[in-house]
């Protein structure tokens, strides 16, 4: 990495958020892949990642929204341990552990404000 690109002392806090970010990544690509890894690790990595992105105030990227549950953190394994559905044009996804139900998208085409 350059070293000589970060000035002293204002960057810190972007630093910070950087090194945040990699973690979140990190975290993504494990819960993405989650044939290499056990199931407790799986599911530290969704706290931790949950953990991390509040802690920094980072949002937790979209493409990782849907790969646990939001309510009890369980990383979701479609067919496992959650549910999706299509229904009137929404994605639904049912968390089998907690019941929770998240819908994304949205919704029926009348509804939708253009
Ligand atoms: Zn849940």
């Amino acid at each position: 990495m350059a070293r000589s690109q970060r000035s002293k002392r204002q960057k810190k806090g972007q630093q910070r958020r950087a090194t945040a970010q990699e973690g979140q990544n990190r975290l993504i690509a494990i819960l993405n892949e989650p044939h290499g890894a056990d199931e407790r690790m799986l599911r530290s990595s969704a706290r931790h990642l949950v953990r991390l992105s509040r802690r920094h105030r980072l949002s937790i990227p979209p493409e990782a929204r849907h790969l646990l549950c939001r309510k009890c953190l369980a990383p979701h394994a479609f067919g496992t341990n959650a549910r999706v559905r299509i229904k009137h044009g929404q994605r639904i996804i049912t968390c089998l552990e907690c019941n929770h139900v998240r819908r994304h998208g949205g919704g029926p085409r009348a509804h939708r404000r253009i």
